[in-house]
């Protein structure tokens, strides 16, 4: 589903040139479940946004369910993201003013969608949050921010997810949760691909792809993925 060949990227800073990206090649299968791990400043960001269409690559190839979009105009880059792909953030960016529900129903409003309220409705119970449909962000905690956060991702039923840190913010029980929320989503068909930087959160997934300045030094497969449902069952209990 996914083919990155040769992908170079780099920004300038006046006269100044800063690679961050040289020559990664990554491809991905339907269904698969990717970790990206690496040192702050080694290129995982950068490519997260090109893998997202978030931005063009200076140079190489990306090509999402056999589509080049090196070459697409912003629109169409556009309609990709919309349709394809989900975000999740670590810092969920969430609007204050707006409850669950509303904020589910952002992307359902740019893509023009009809029966956003019960759309956004079921993505929301999706993720477990169906008793929180009208809680704003301040009336959440962190985890469950995150959740809506998710359910927004997933409300125009995209097929790649990709999540950068979303278990930046969160304590070890929640960050447990939100990557079974993940593990969940990918064993229902989504190719998921999650940047981290915890060991721990990364053996969740199947495959651990690491970058060093920019390009990638190992892609090893997970042989024994960590269930989160069987770790959260093992961790005391919350304390609230
Ligand atoms: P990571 O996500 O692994 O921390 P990034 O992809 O954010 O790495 O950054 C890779 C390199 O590119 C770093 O040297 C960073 O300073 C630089 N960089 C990232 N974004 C920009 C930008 N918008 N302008 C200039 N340099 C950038």
């Amino acid at each position: 589903m996914i083919e990155a060949l040769d992908l170079h990227k780099e920004y300038r800073l006046g006269a100044v040139t800063v690679p961050a990206l040289r020559g990664v090649s990554l491809s991905a299968q339907e269904g698969d479940f990717i970790a990206i791990m690496g040192p702050s400043g080694s290129g995982k960001s950068t490519f997260m946004n090109l893998l997202g269409c978030l931005d063009r690559p200076t140079s190489g190839a990306y090509r999402i369910h056999g589509q080049e979009v090196s070459a697409l105009s912003d629109d169409r880059l556009a309609e990709i993201r919309n349709s394809l792909i989900g975000f999740v953030f670590q810092t969920f960016n969430l609007l204050p003013r707006m409850d669950a529900l509303h904020n589910v129903e952002i992307p359902l409003l740019y893509a023009g969608t009809r029966r956003r309220r019960e759309r956004a409705r079921r993505a929301l119970e999706a993720v477990g949050l169906g008793d929180r449909l009208h809680h704003r962000p301040s009336e959440m905690s962190g985890g469950e921010q995150q959740r809506v956060a998710m359910a927004r991702a997933l409300v125009n039923d995209p097929s790649l997810i990709l999540a950068d840190e979303p278990t930046g913010n969160l304590d070890t029980r929640t960050g447990e949760e939100i990557v079974g929320v993940l593990q969940e989503l990918n064993r229902q068909g989504k190719t998921v691909i999650l940047v981290t930087h915890e060991r721990e959160i990364a053996q969740h997934t199947h495959r651990i792809v690491s970058f060093r300045d920019g390009v990638t030094v190992s892609d090893e497969t997970v042989p024994d993925p960590i269930d989160a449902r069987e770790r959260l069952a093992a961790l005391p209990a919350p304390s609230c």
